[in-house]
């Protein structure tokens, strides 16, 4: 079991909302702040370092994992294999440090039951069409597949109630202090599920109602797509 004193920070947010950002800035001012590495069975990519991005490993061995019941959580994205290891997470809090899990919504709800003692932050977006210039900034990925995590972060949004604190990425400072003080001061963070219900509602409202997303709609319709296919 990961040790019930262990400093546990889950992260979500619907992608291209600036939580790897977010992220990746305190980490690089914090040495005890460290992500959880996880698993994958796809490629390395050249840029890549074993250990460091992920453990890369072979189907056999994340299925030996699975089987051992050392997954946390574990989804197959893209036709490839990835999930979080307890023992990753020993690991890390063992050598005294503040773990950061980066995960998606359907992760966390599949790893909340084993990590009752984690604090779950959910950051957003301060509007969806800031969201959509965001993923269009990255430039990254075609209009469609932009779309499809739209519907995504939709359907993501519907479950902010897995969360206990909330941030808004607006002003990236502002975000990453609220960030700061709930991971490094170990603070409550401003806007809990009260407030933070609130802000999902309105993003969901805005996904409703915005004019901007009637030609989407029009064009690639509302059909939920797996995020395995995106
Ligand atoms: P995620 O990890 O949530 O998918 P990223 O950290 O990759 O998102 O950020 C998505 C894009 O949005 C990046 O191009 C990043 O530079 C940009 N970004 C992040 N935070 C902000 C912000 N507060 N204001 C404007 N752009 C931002
Ligand atoms: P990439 O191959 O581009 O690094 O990541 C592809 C997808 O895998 C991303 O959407 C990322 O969120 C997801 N992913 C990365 N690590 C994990 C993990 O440990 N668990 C789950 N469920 N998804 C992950």
């Amino acid at each position: 079991m990961v040790p019930k004193a262990a400093p546990i920070f889950v992260v979500s947010a619907p992608s291209g909302t600036g939580k790897t950002t977010l992220n990746t800035m305190l980490i690089k001012r914090y040495p005890h702040v460290r992500f959880s590495v996880s698993l994958t069975t796809r490629p390395k990519r050249p840029n890549e370092k074993d250990g460091a991005d992920y453990y890369f490993v072979s189907k056999e061995e994340f299925q030996k994992r699975i089987d051992a019941g050392e997954m946390l959580e574990w989804a197959n994205v893209f036709g490839n294999l990835y999930g979080t290891s307890q023992h990753e997470l020993e690991r890390i809090s063992e050598a005294g440090s503040k773990v950061i899990v980066e995960i998606d919504v359907q992760g966390w709800q599949k790893a909340q039951p084993k990590l009752p003692q984690a604090t779950s932050i959910f950051v957003l977006p301060p509007t969806l069409q800031a969201l959509w210039t965001r993923l269009e900034g990255r430039g990254t990925d075609s209009l469609e597949v932009r779309w499809r995590r739209l519907l995504t972060a939709r359907k993501e949004i519907e479950s902010g109630h897995l969360y206990q604190f909330f941030i808004v990425n607006d002003i990236i400072d502002t975000a990453y202090q609220e960030l700061e003080h709930i991971v490094v001061n170990d603070k409550p963070g401003s806007k809990g599920p009260q407030e933070g219900m609130r802000l999902c509602e309105a993003l969901l409202q805005e996904f409703e109602s915005a004019v901007w997303l009637k030609d989407l709609r029009q064009k690639f319709g509302e059909s939920f797509t797996n995020r395995q296919d995106l």
